[in-house]
């Protein structure tokens, strides 16, 4: 199949993203941003949609689909508003971790209510002192009979607020990093503290908090991973994660190309519209070209992980997708004048929505640095 050919089923499934974006996500996403909360109404929709249950295979009642259709999905969501993506993209990590790792009595208790969109699932890696650097986490999860005893500190857990289930990494012995391992910890346990949302410059609407481990008592049963398999799994599901960040990368940026393209036709100055004038077109010829590109490499991304390994083309597209998201919605507000740089207007929003893509998930020099080892190997 050719990179950017898509099935009936994925095309339908693009066409209904896409309106609900534009029907749903985006008349909220103003309000949203502002008073710093999740429209939850909108989770409901995707739920209805089945797409809360986009990595849940379908015998749990999930829509089980594969990368290029989850990429599909992830871009059209982000078109409507990254916080929703967000959201949409973490759930999916832990309800990938729960599928692809736990045990059946897991899967059966978590799966089929996950995919339903309640409770809501978060992915628990980052730490204070370990980001970009994840084997320098310092949380525990001490054995102790048939429990583990968990203590430590999260940092930066989207859906930290929403969340009923968290997939923790952890490590049995705090000085060997070798026993980095991956848990399952229900939201009521005693002991779980969670922090305030994070007052941020974007990505406003999506909860963004600490969780703290206090003496947190979980069943053996609850480990996902054997003890010191966690860092493997954590990054086996990340390469899923970039490419859905590439996605949601890709569709933020034609956002703002989309508003770019309306604006310079509607504003006139000297006479006509702004579109008449050469640095304009321009500016609308390179974004085009840049989204395009990372669509493409994006697509790339998901049909490879679709075959198989796919850590390459996940890193390349990562980094030049956020690239792009930064720098279309830049010139999304360039474009716009006064106008883009008020909080009435949209394109505000998407420029600082857009930085946060080339941090999470890995930041820019981290694919970098994953492009350049994969090359050299
Ligand atoms: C809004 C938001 C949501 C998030 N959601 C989640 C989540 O749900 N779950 C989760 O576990 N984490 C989450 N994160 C954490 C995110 O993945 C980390 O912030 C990211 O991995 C970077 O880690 P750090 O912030 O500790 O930066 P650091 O690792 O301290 O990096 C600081 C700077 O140094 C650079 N750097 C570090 N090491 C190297 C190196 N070896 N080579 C070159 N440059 C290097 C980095 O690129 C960066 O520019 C989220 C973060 C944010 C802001």
């Amino acid at each position: 199949m050719a990179v950017m050919e898509l099935s009936d089923e994925q095309t339908a499934v693009r066409n209904a993203v896409r309106e609900f974006a534009r029907e749903e996500i985006r008349p909220t996403a103003l309000e949203a941003d502002d008073e710093q909360e999740f429209p939850e109404e909108v989770w409901d929709g995707l739920a209805e949609m089945d797409l809360t249950g986009l990595t849940v295979p379908e015998e749990y009642g999930g829509y089980d689909a594969g990368p290029v259709t989850a990429a599909v999905v992830n871009e059209g969501v982000a078109y409507g508003m990254l916080a929703v993506a967000t959201a949409l993209s973490v759930h999916s990590l832990a309800t990938s971790c729960i599928s692809e790792f736990g045990s059946e009595t897991q899967q059966d208790r978590w799966l089929p209510e996950m995919a339903d969109g309640r409770p809501v699932g978060a992915f628990a890696l980052s730490e204070p002192h370990a980001g970009s650097n994840p084997a320098e986490m310092s949380t525990r999860a001490k054995p102790d009979g048939d429990e583990y005893v968990i203590d430590g500190e999260k940092q930066w857990i989207t859906n930290g607020e929403r969340a009923g289930v968290y997939i923790l990494f952890a490590k049995t012995d705090r000085d060997d990093p070798s026993t980095v391992t991956q848990f399952l910890v229900p939201g009521d346990v005693d002991g779980l503290i969670v922090g305030e949302k994070e007052d941020k410059l974007g990505l406003r609407a999506s909860d963004t908090t600490s969780l703290t481990f206090d003496g947190v008592r979980i069943p053996a049963e609850n480990r996902l991973t054997e003890e010191g398999a966690g860092l493997s799994a954590a990054f086996h599901i990340l390469t899923g994660g970039r490419i859905a960040i590439a996605a949601q990368s890709v569709g933020l940026a034609q956002c703002a190309l989309d508003e770019a393209l309306a604006y310079s036709q509607e504003r006139d100055q000297f006479g006509g519209p702004i579109a008449d004038i050469q640095a304009i077109r321009h500016k609308l010829a390179e974004m085009a070209t840049r989204v395009k590109a990372a669509r493409l490499l994006t697509r790339d991304a998901a049909r490879k992980r679709a075959a198989g390994g796919a850590a390459l083309e996940a890193s390349m597209a990562k980094y030049f997708a956020s690239e792009t998201a930064m720098f279309t919605t830049n010139e999304a507000v360039q474009i716009h004048g006064g106008y883009g740089y008020v909080t009435e207007g949209e394109v505000e929003r998407l420029y600082r929505d857009a930085k946060i893509t080339e941090i999470y998930e890995g930041t820019t020099e981290i694919q970098k640095q994953v492009i350049a080892r994969e090359l050299l190997e």
